[in-house]
């Protein structure tokens, strides 16, 4: 484990124990993390993954936990946030600069009012730029990784700069699993402000009509099979509105499970093996998880 005393020697973040991480997920799901940090910056960040790794201390990064779900028993080990040092955005020379911890609407707002457009579309998806990269988060059409220049990442103890082309993204997913995303730069086409804001009023209010954005839930569960949709999959199962315990599949969208009442992660998971068994059973198609798993046992949906 860590040492408390050893740390306040080198580290200028924040650091907390026993931190519960149900509040820093947009399932409100998820059992405590024996210790949850805020580094201050890139070099702090640095330090810190130096020491845990010459201790042999498990670490996960979080982003806007709103593609996880969190084991009831949590995390063992140590959660780092990166919402506190790695929040900013500047616009230089035909780019813009995002800190990993910055929120997706700020993100979108930032390049709309500097009359930059392409990413108008990912309007209302509740991620950090970190997340959004990790997941290659897209939507109406568009992804992230489309307008990416270059993403500056820890990787092997050392900051470096991937390409695109190194980041190997591909549909929700990316090749930065074996990296501490830090910032992304952006190049984007010119916009209009005025016609981009329209576009991102009108995506935001038909996200608000489709999606149980009023309920805490996770996204889309299960990605798009090839050429078919895992929500019709579920609805024409006959699925929607099936419930275990405080966990219901969405009447209003068949891929988000929504926690209506005090749902465990036990409960998600459950509802989610009977979902893959039926979609399998009657479609023969095995559905594959969008949603992050963390802190439960690798066999889990077994
Ligand atoms: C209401 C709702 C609507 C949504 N709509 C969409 C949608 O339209 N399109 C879409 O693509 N997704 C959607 N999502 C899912 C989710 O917002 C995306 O997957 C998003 O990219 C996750 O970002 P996050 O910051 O919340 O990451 P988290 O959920 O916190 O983490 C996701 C993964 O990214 C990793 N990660 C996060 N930050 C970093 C970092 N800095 N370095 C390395 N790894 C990191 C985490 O370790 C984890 O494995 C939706 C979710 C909700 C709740």
């Amino acid at each position: 484990m860590i040492s408390i005393t050893e740390i306040k020697d080198f580290f200028k973040g924040k650091i907390a124990l026993n931190e519960r991480l149900a509040q820093y997920t947009t399932f409100r799901i998820g059992g405590e993390a024996d210790y949850y940090i805020e580094p201050a910056d890139a070099e702090d960040l640095l330090n810190m993954i130096k020491y845990l790794n010459k201790r042999g201390v498990p670490f996960y990064i979080l982003g806007n936990g709103s593609n996880l779900l969190i084991s009831d028993e949590g995390m063992r080990g140590v959660v780092i946030n990166l919402e506190t040092g790695f929040g900013y955005l500047k616009h230089d020379d035909g780019y813009i600069l995002a800190g990993a911890g910055a929120k997706m609407a700020r993100f979108v707002d930032f390049c709309i009012q500097n009359n930059f457009s392409g990413v108008e579309m990912l309007a209302g998806i509740p991620a950090t730029i970190g997340g959004a990269l990790y997941m290659n988060a897209g939507a109406y059409g568009g992804e992230i990784a489309a307008y990416v220049a270059e993403v500056q990442v820890i990787r092997n103890e050392q900051i470096k700069f991937l390409s695109k082309e190194q980041c190997g993204f591909a549909y929700r997913t990316s090749k930065l699993k074996d990296s501490i995303i830090l910032q992304g730069k952006f190049i984007l086409p010119e916009g209009n402000p005025a016609e981009l804001s329209r576009i991102r009023k009108e995506i935001t209010l038909k996200r608000n009509e489709v999606q149980p954005v009023e309920i805490p839930n996770a996204g889309c569960i299960f990605k798009n099979p090839k050429d078919n949709y895992a929500a019709k999959l579920i609805e024409e199962c006959g699925l929607k509105g099936t419930s275990i315990g405080g966990a219901m599949i969405s009447p209003k969208h068949a891929n988000f499970i929504v926690n209506f009442d005090k749902a465990s992660a036990g409960d998600v998971i459950e509802l989610i093996k009977m979902v893959r068994t039926n979609v399998k059973c009657k479609t023969g198609i095995l559905l594959e998880l969008e949603v992050q798993l963390l802190g439960f046992e690798e066999n889990i949906l077994k």
